[in-house]
Order: structure tokens, then C-alpha cells, then sequence
């Protein structure tokens, strides 16, 4: 390694720290209390059900690694988990999901969970433009500044976005106005946790609407996705806003079909690799899938964070059901020069 790399490491590493001690104040909308660290998902009975000896696997970016990303094994109490509330609004706004027995059918415990995971977005995206903003202090030449910039004002963009959606889930959290459709399921279990957010609309669709338009977009269609342990089984939930339901029903239908799963084994399999960052993974399931081919999960990490290179609602032949999904893994040849 040379020094600017290490250099260079090590200023994004003092940046991101302090990016994080820069978020301290709850995220429920006017409450000035300090936030604590809390789960995306509880640790009892969701992600202790997956944890060995309190540990899981995680896939984060690591700047000193040659290539960007790595799996590590991380302690159940840092997994997972970021500074969003106040222990009062933790404890009071989650109490519904966070007992034994979970109502599924239940619209509001849909909301809760989508709610987390769109609340950990937004941290998320803090921490990545504080980063920005504090490398963009510092007087060096090692970063792109021009970027820097760029990169900071579209994560501000998207918290902006984030925060009118919180504002929808919390409104009708009190006044049961049903913003949402919700959809889930049980899966055989799979050691995995993850939450995200998809696009619906592909890269080429926002650019035809945009053209025609002679503007840009005002929202994007998003899909919000969780998927965890519970019960000796897996659930999926998908929850989008009701506003897009003629737009995306059939697409989200697919993953519902009760006669053929394996479509649905299939999506949430390229999901997982290609469009998801905040996932964790058993150890297990770090065992079977993953070990041994870590180099490809990351091809596909960086083939998907590459402008040009966008599969977005395409779905390969892999499927982490099956057992030869290391082997159809290795042999996918997605790079779409
Ligand atoms: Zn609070």
C-alpha cells in the first residue's frame, strides 16, 4: 500500500467517526433528547435467532481494503444497529413490535417495521454527508472535491425525501389513514437479516420521463423491503405507498404467489447481492453461501454501484434455496461491458 492510499484511509476513517458523533439528536420529529444506539431489528427473538455466540457477519465498506468492501464478524451489539432515538421514543414507538408475539396481520406492526428501516436510511445518509462535508474541509488534495460535493448534495436530496416519508408513516401511525400496502410472507428460514430500499423505476424509465417532462422526477417509485428470522422461519414484508399501487402491483405480486415460491426465492436472491447494502448474515449462512466466494458478492457490489452497469428490476438464475447456488453464483457472468 502506498502512503496517499493509507493516508488517504485514514482521513475518511477520522471523517466518518466524527460524522457519526456529529448525530445526536432523536430523530422523532421536534424531541430534543439525545439519541441512543438501538437495532434496526430487536435482538430478541429476531436477530438473537440468527447470532452465534452473539456474533453475526456483516458487508461493509472498508477503505483499506484493495477492494472497498468486506464480510466481517461483528458483535451482535454493534450489528445492525445506529443512533436514531431517544430511549424514551425507542422504547415507546417500537413497543408494539418489540413483544413476543408479532401481529402480522396488523397494519400498523407493517408500519413499524418499515418505519425503522426507512429511519435507518436516513442515518445512514447523514453519516455519508457529514463524511463529505468534513473531508470537504480538510486541505488536501487526495479526494475529488468536485465529487465530494456532488455526492454530499444528492444524500441531502435524498434525506429530504426520507423525511416527507417519515412524516407519512408517523401521520398514520396517528390517525390510521393507510398511506400503505403492505404484503408478507413466511419463507423456510435463511440466515439473514436486511432492510432496504429499491427503485422501482429503472435508471432508463427516469430518464424518458424526465426528457418528456423537460424536468426532474419529484418522487421515485420506492419498494421498502425487510426480511429477518422469526419463529424458526423467514419473513419478507414489502410495503410501498398506495399512490404507486397500479404502477407496481404486479411486479410485487410475483413475490406472493403461493404456487411457485421459487420466483420469489429468486428476487429476494438477487435483491440481497445486487441492490442491498444493510444486510447481515448468519454464520451459517456465511458458511454455505458465502464463504469462499467472497470476491464475487463484491464483483457484484461493485458491477451495481457502477453508473453504466444498472440489472435494477432484471433477476438472474440464482437461488440461495438451492444447493448449487455457490456453483450458478460463480458461473454468473454479469459484467455488461
Ligand atoms: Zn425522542
Amino acid at each position: 500500500m502506498n502512503s496517499d492510499f493509507i493516508n488517504k484511509a485514514r482521513q475518511y476513517i477520522k471523517c466518518k467517526n466524527s460524522a457519526k458523533k456529529r448525530i445526536k439528536q432523536c430523530f422523532y420529529p421536534g424531541c430534543p433528547n439525545e439519541s441512543i444506539n438501538s437495532h434496526i431489528l430487536q435482538r430478541q427473538g429476531i436477530l438473537d435467532q440468527i447470532s452465534i455466540n452473539s456474533h453475526l457477519w456483516t458487508f461493509e465498506k472498508d477503505v483499506f481494503e484493495e477492494n472497498e468492501f468486506a464480510f466481517k464478524r461483528t458483535g451482535l451489539k454493534k450489528a445492525f444497529s445506529f443512533n436514531g432515538f431517544c430511549n424514551t421514543h425507542d422504547t415507546e414507538l417500537f413497543k408494539e413490535i418489540e413483544s413476543g408475539m408479532i401481529d402480522f396481520t396488523s397494519y400498523r406492526t407493517n408500519l413499524l417495521f418499515t418505519l425503522r428501516t426507512v429511519y435507518d436510511e436516513i442515518y445512514k445518509k447523514m453519516v455519508y454527508a457529514n463524511t463529505r462535508d468534513c473531508l470537504l474541509k480538510n486541505d488536501t488534495t487526495l479526494f475529488d472535491k468536485d465529487k465530494l460535493q456532488e455526492e454530499s448534495e444528492n444524500a441531502k436530496l435524498a434525506i429530504d425525501d426520507l423525511n416527507t416519508l417519515s412524516g407519512k408513516i408517523l401521520y398514520d401511525l396517528d390517525n390510521n389513514s393507510q398511506q400503505f400496502v403492505f404484503q408478507n410472507r413466511t419463507l423456510p428460514q435463511i440466515g439473514i437479516c436486511l432492510s432496504s430500499f429499491f427503485t422501482y423505476d429503472t435508471s432508463e424509465e427516469i430518464e424518458q420521463i424526465e426528457k418528456e417532462k423537460g424536468s426532474n422526477l419529484e418522487r421515485y417509485t420506492e419498494l421498502f423491503m425487510t426480511i429477518f428470522p422469526y419463529k424458526n422461519n423467514t419473513k419478507l414484508i414489502i410495503a410501498y405507498e398506495k399512490i404507486d399501487e397500479e404502477k407496481v402491483k404486479d411486479y410485487v405480486d410475483e413475490f406472493f404467489l403461493s404456487n411457485n415460491p421459487e420466483i420469489c426465492y429468486k428476487k429476494i436472491t438477487n435483491l440481497t447481492i445486487f441492490n442491498c447494502q444493510n444486510k447481515v448474515f448468519s454464520e451459517d449462512f456465511f458458511n454455505e453461501k458465502i464463504r469462499g466466494i467472497e470476491y464475487k458478492y463484491i464483483e457484484a457490489t461493485q458491477f451495481m454501484l457502477n453508473e453504466e452497469n444498472k440489472i435494477e428490476r432484471t433477476s438472474y438464475d440464482i437461488n440461495f434455496y438451492d444447493n448449487s447456488f455457490k456453483d450458478d453464483f460463480v458461473g454468473l457472468n454479469f459484467q455488461l461491458t
